[in-house]
């Protein structure tokens, strides 16, 4: 093998990693939820599949001591697609009100 196919090669080796590490570490800050935990007071990370009802498993924020907040309460913005936000009123029998902690949008949610 010459030497510069060799280099090619790596080259492309590394670009390869570069890529797949980057898309395997998303930013924690847009993992890390404004609020803290209700229950504790800790920082809250967003979690794949820490939501157990039954069968069903959902991603939400969980804390760092295991407290799970409702994804119903933190919806995904539709606007940064974060799930960074908050419950502004609860519906009732309309559509409840949300607000983005990140970039401060307001919307809403059909029951
Ligand atoms: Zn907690
Ligand atoms: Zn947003």
């Amino acid at each position: 093998m010459s030497r510069s196919r060799r280099t090619r090669l790596l080259c492309s080796w590394f670009d390869m990693l570069t890529t797949s590490v980057s898309a395997m570490t998303p930013d924690p800050n847009t993992l890390r939820r404004t609020d803290p935990c209700s229950e504790c007071g800790e920082m809250m990370l967003w979690t794949q599949n820490a939501w157990v009802r039954g069968d069903n498993r959902a991603a939400a924020y969980r804390c760092l001591n295991g407290h799970v907040t409702d994804p119903a309460d933190t919806r995904e913005c539709p606007a940064c697609g974060l799930h960074d936000t908050r419950v502004v009123s609860p519906g009732g029998a309309g559509p409840s009100a949300h607000m983005c902690n990140q970039c401060g949008a307001p919307f809403s949610v059909p029951n």
